[in-house]
C-alpha cells in the first residue's frame, strides 16, 4: 500500500492552512539531522522530503497524499540553535495545535538518531502525542553507526523507558535508510494506523 506513489498536496505554517480533517494520517517528527526525511523516503520508495543537512529548511507541516483519504505529514525538525527563539515557539505553538486538534491523525512517528535517542525534544513530542491520545512509534535511526550488540542495547533501553511512561502506547524499533533495515516493521505499523 505504502509502495504507491505518494503526492505533495500542501504545506501549511498553522493548523487552518491544514488539508481537510478527513481520513486517516501519519505524522513523522525529529529532531533536525534524526534522519526523518531519509525514513519518509525509504518508507515511500520516493523522494517526498528533500534530505538536507540544512538547519531548519523544513519550517513548514507538508502533507502528503498516499491516496484520496490517506496521508503522511513531514513535520518541522527542531533543535538547532541556530533557528532563532521566534520560530521555535512559533513551531511549538503551532505543532501542538496540530497534535491536539487534527482528527484524522492516527499516530505519530518520532524518528531518533540512534546515537543520541530520547532528547528533551523527543521527550516533549512523546508527551504531546501521549496527551492527545495518540500512539508513538519510535524509529531508532542510523543503527547502521553501531555495532548489532550496541544498537541492540540501546533498543532495550529505550523500550524500557518508554514502556515505563507510556506503557504500550508507544513501540520503538531499529531502523537504518541506507541498509534498508526495519522497513517492514515500520510498513506493519503505519498500515495499522492508516487502515485499521
Ligand atoms: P532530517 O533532518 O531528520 O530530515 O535528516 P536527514 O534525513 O536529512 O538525514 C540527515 C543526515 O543523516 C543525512 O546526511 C543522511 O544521509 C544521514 N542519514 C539519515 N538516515 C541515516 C541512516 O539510517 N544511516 C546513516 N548512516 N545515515 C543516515
Amino acid at each position: 500500500i505504502l509502495c504507491q506513489q505518494a503526492s505533495f498536496i500542501k504545506s501549511a505554517s498553522q493548523v487552518d492552512q491544514c488539508p481537510p480533517d478527513q481520513g486517516y494520517e501519519v505524522a513523522f517528527a525529529g529532531r533536525s539531522n534524526a534522519g526523518k526525511s531519509s525514513a519518509l523516503n525509504t518508507l515511500t520508495h520516493a523522494r517526498l522530503a528533500r534530505t538536507s543537512k540544512t538547519p531548519g529548511r523544513t519550517q513548514l507541516i507538508n502533507f502528503f497524499a498516499l491516496d484520496d483519504t490517506h496521508r503522511l505529514v513531514d513535520l518541522p525538525g527542531y533543535g538547532y540553535a541556530k533557528v532563532p527563539l521566534e520560530l521555535k515557539e512559533h513551531w511549538k505553538k503551532h505543532l501542538d495545535a496540530y497534535l491536539t486538534q487534527r482528527d484524522s491523525l492516527a499516530g505519530v512517528v518520532l524518528v531518533m538518531d540512534i546515537r543520541h535517542p530520547l532528547s528533551a525534544f523527543d521527550r516533549m513530542m512523546l508527551d504531546w502525542a501521549n496527551v492527545a491520545g495518540l500512539p508513538a512509534h519510535i524509529l531508532l535511526s542510523k543503527t547502521d553507526k553501531l555495532s548489532f550488540g550496541a544498537a541492540k542495547g540501546v533498543l532495550l533501553k529505550v523500550q524500557s523507558t518508554v514502556r515505563k511512561e507510556f506503557g504500550n502506547r508507544a513501540s520503538v524499533q531499529l531502523f537504518s535508510s541506507p541498509k534498508r533495515q526495519g522497513i517492514d516493521e515500520a510498513h506493519a505499523v503505519l498500515e495499522s494506523w492508516l487502515y485499521p
